[in-house]
């Protein structure tokens, strides 16, 4: 894999000179830096260069991606976490392709999937695809009575159909109420919450319904609604970073920006109250005349506050939390599930999870990646500890097949998702800032798609956005 950056900025050490300044059909005060190459970054940046902007892109790791790549841990490759392309997602899609990066190459598209829970006699299996498999998905709907009765199924109909008129009428309202407890408000029957709500909240978002706010849980899905005739689920068909982001990194070198790794940025330079610039933990000093801090949320908040701490506006968004999420990630001698398609383990650690061998880790016999539950309880626990846990929850739901694994990582974060809390939805802070000189992009800022690679890539569209019409 190319490394990235055109090696144009590697002899700027402990100077104060803009980078661009050494070639002089750039003017200097165009420049923009964007802090962070996750998927936010990265479309920030590719927005700009199409435009014919110069750009360059500092990203604090060895690899660009963030939450959405793959890497070397320790001898095991592993990604951050288990991905899923839901179909209705638009504006990915769409980027991707200006970039020259191919959907249908990168992805396998599911077809069903499953929810197995520890007291159920069957797995329930449900399809994805009105449009290609509409069968299998109607039957998955009405059927599955052994792992949901009719009467369960039937106690969903009040929740969902209020839930969707609370969304788009009383948003500010239904974000204030867990989704535990909005269920119960509607009775939904403890079977129905614990089978399919627990799965679509915590095995997507990962905190407990008890936690979950009602607003992220309908705001996921109701999207899909008008574009049901788009609701699949693609795998990946390797890593995120080796088969889209640093594909979409190449597209902004290829137009002209500059994409750095291993580039960590220490501070942000203000001045008069204004931000003109970024330093590096090398010393390196870049004058811009924009900065997009597209880091995660707590490295976000901490580069903003070192400077703009009395900032009203910053206000909710400094007190907006951050919550953890674990990953147990595993190798086996052959695979685990007899096919790679969403799984979800409601009633176990297991949030959701999936076999990979035939899609994004090829190259393995058997690979397995899971979503844990609840990341609060687990971030701070020894590894082995959180092993020796995630195996119990797949004996538990018949997976014993994890006795065949040969290697494993727990792979964690502790600072990089807006908590997808009751109450948080309000601190989400937005794309353009009052501070001249200063963006914000990621998918914690203020955008309808949550803590999602569509949210990611609205959030930085629209930092572009802020820039192009200053
Ligand atoms: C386990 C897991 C499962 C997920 N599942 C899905 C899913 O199925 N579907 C879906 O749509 N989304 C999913 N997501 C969410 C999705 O990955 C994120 O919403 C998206 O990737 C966020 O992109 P971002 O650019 O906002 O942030 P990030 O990807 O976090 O990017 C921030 C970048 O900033 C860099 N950075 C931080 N500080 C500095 C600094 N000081 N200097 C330079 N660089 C810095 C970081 O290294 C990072 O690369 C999942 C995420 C995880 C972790």
């Amino acid at each position: 894999m190319r490394e990235a950056g055109n090696g144009s900025y590697d002899s700027q050490t402990e100077s104060e000179e803009n980078p661009l300044s050494q070639n002089p059909k750039v003017p200097s005060e165009e420049l923009t830096i964007v802090v962070g190459a996750g998927l936010a970054g990265l479309t920030c940046a590719f927005e700009l260069a199409e435009k014919g902007k110069p750009v360059l892109v500092l990203e604090a790791a060895p690899y660009v991606g963030g939450r959405t790549a793959n890497w070397n841990e320790n001898g095991m490759e592993v990604e951050s976490g288990f991905h899923k392309f839901i179909g209705y997602y638009t504006l990915l899609p769409e980027l991707l392709e200006r970039a020259g990066i191919k959907l249908n190459d990168m992805l396998f598209w599911e077809k069903s999937m499953e929810a197995r829970h520890p007291e159920a006699e069957e797995p329930g299996v449900f399809g994805l695809d009105l449009v290609r498999a509409p069968l299998k998905t109607v039957l998955g709907a009405l059927g599955n009575n052994s792992y949901l009765t009719p009467a369960d199924k039937a106690s969903l109909i009040p929740f969902f159909t209020a839930g969707f008129k609370d969304y788009l009428s009383n948003p500010e309202e239904l974000d204030e109420i867990p989704v535990k407890e909005y269920a119960e408000r509607h009775h939904v029957t403890e079977q129905a919450l614990e089978r399919i709500l627990e799965p679509l909240s915590s095995g997507i978002f990962f905190l407990p319904p008890e936690q979950y706010s009602s607003y992220a849980f309908f705001g996921l899905f109701a999207p899909g609604i008008p574009r049901l005739h788009k609701m699949r689920i693609g795998a990946f068909s390797g890593g995120m970073t080796d088969v889209m982001c640093r594909p979409l990194a190449d597209a902004i070198e290829r137009l002209g920006g500059t994409v750095r790794t291993s580039a960590p940025v220490r501070g942000l330079i203000a001045e008069e109250g204004a931000v003109r610039g970024v330093e590096l933990e090398n010393g390196e000093r870049l004058r811009a005349a924009q900065v997009v801090v597209a880091a995660n949320i707590r490295r976000a908040q901490k580069l903003l506050s070192e400077h703009f701490s009395s900032v009203s506006a910053f206000k909710p968004f400094f007190e907006l939390e951050a919550m953890p999420h674990v990953t147990a990630q595993f190798e086996l001698t052959e695979p685990l599930l007899p096919k790679d398609r969403t799984t979800f383990g409601p009633g176990t650690q297991l949030g959701s999870f999936g076999e990979q061998a035939r899609t994004t880790f090829r190259d393995k016999a058997g690979r397995t990646s899971i979503i844990l539950v609840d990341p609060d309880a687990l971030v701070d626990l020894p590894e082995e500890e959180v092993w020796r846990r995630t195996v119990d929850s797949l004996k538990a739901i018949g997976l014993d097949g994890v006795d065949n694994a040969t290697d494993y990582r727990i792979i964690r974060g502790d600072e990089n998702f807006y908590r997808l809390a009751a109450g948080n939805e309000k601190k989400r802070p937005k794309q353009v800032t009052p501070i001249p000189g200063l963006f914000l992009a990621g998918d914690y800022t203020k955008q309808p798609f949550l803590a999602t690679m569509e949210g990611a890539v609205i959030s930085g569209q629209r930092a572009a956005r802020g820039i192009l019409k200053a």
